[in-house]
């Protein structure tokens, strides 16, 4: 079974920037009336403690969302940015950033009654304990958490009902085979529905898979004739070597990380481009902190 879980990581570089892209994206989107179908093809355990073991054994957070809730954070941030910060806010209480919510919960925060979510979980403590998290909110028949494969169970609901939908798409690329895997998925994706909005997150290490990766997605949106938006955010110089097991666990070591959409909403573009030159400001680990924003085909 995966060795992976978020728990350590959540609140890091990586999370400030997926999170960020997640709710711009989904702002964007609930604007129109038709319902939206949220497809989390790896859900995590939906919501973390930052004052817990996991947290304090990495520290990654204390680098991540602590940064951003500090007093010594500027008062103006980026929308973007700071549309994130106000969510994170919103699950506590008092000025202790302590609880940390992951993408079931900032999806969920944003529905609307006519919305569904659809999350899936393959490690069982993770689905279970994701699924008490979601239980709590009491929210019905809006929010599904499967405990199966994210990559194959979004099939069953492609093309959604009012054929709108978001996928969001955070492996844990423990083993290698992830990177083909999201690769697939979006091909398929497209093949089932054109026009859903794809949005997926990787690492940036020093793995061949993981460097080809936004290349071969770009590739297949081109061919797809889609349009595409890839950021990337980079906190340190070096690349981190992948780790396996627990030692990913301890090792903070995660240089860099991208985002890539396929049909991103017009609105993410601009504000990516306001929002990223101050995560990589307020987030920089060292002198090799930088970001990067390209698109294409719209
Ligand atoms: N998306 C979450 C967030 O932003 O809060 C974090 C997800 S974490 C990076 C990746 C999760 O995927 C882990 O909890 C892992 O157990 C789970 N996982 C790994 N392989 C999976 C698969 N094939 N299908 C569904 N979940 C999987």
């Amino acid at each position: 079974m995966f060795s992976y879980r978020h728990a350590f990581h959540a609140g890091n570089h990586a999370d400030v920037l997926k999170h960020s892209v997640l709710i711009a994206t989904l702002q964007h989107l609930l604007q129109k009336d038709a319902a939206l179908t949220v497809l989390d093809t790896h859900a995590g355990a939906g919501l973390y403690r930052l004052d817990g073991d996991y947290a304090a054994t990495s520290g990654e957070a204390a680098d991540g969302i602590q940064r951003l809730v500090s007093p010594a954070a500027p008062t103006t941030l980026a929308p973007a940015l700071q549309d994130y910060v106000d969510m994170v806010r919103a699950f506590n209480q008092g000025p202790t950033t302590r609880v940390y919510p992951g993408s079931p919960f900032i999806a969920q925060r944003l529905l609307r009654a006519q919305d569904r979510l659809k999350l899936f979980e393959l490690h069982p403590t993770d689905a279970r304990a994701l699924a008490g998290n979601i239980a709590q909110l009491e929210a019905g028949r809006q929010v599904a958490v499967l405990t199966e494969d994210g990559f194959e169970g979004i099939r069953k609901f492609l093309p959604p009902p009012a054929r709108r939908a978001l996928v969001l798409c955070d492996p844990s690329y423990e083993i290698k085979s992830d990177y083909g895997r999201v690769q697939d998925m979006l091909q398929d994706g497209l093949k089932r529905f054109a026009t859903g909005v794809c949005a997926v997150w990787y690492p940036l290490i020093a793995r061949p898979e993981a460097h080809d990766l936004p290349r071969r997605l770009k590739t297949l949106a081109q061919k797809a004739g889609k349009p595409w938006l890839h950021a990337t955010l980079t906190v340190k110089g070096g690349k981190a070597a992948p780790a396996a097991g627990a030692d990913r666990q301890r090792r903070p070591g995660l240089p860099a990380s991208g985002m890539f959409l396929v049909n991103p909403p017009y609105t993410l573009e601009p504000a990516l481009r306001e929002a990223l030159p101050q995560m990589a400001e307020l987030l920089a680990q060292d002198r090799h902190a930088a970001w990067s924003l390209e698109g294409g085909g719209s």
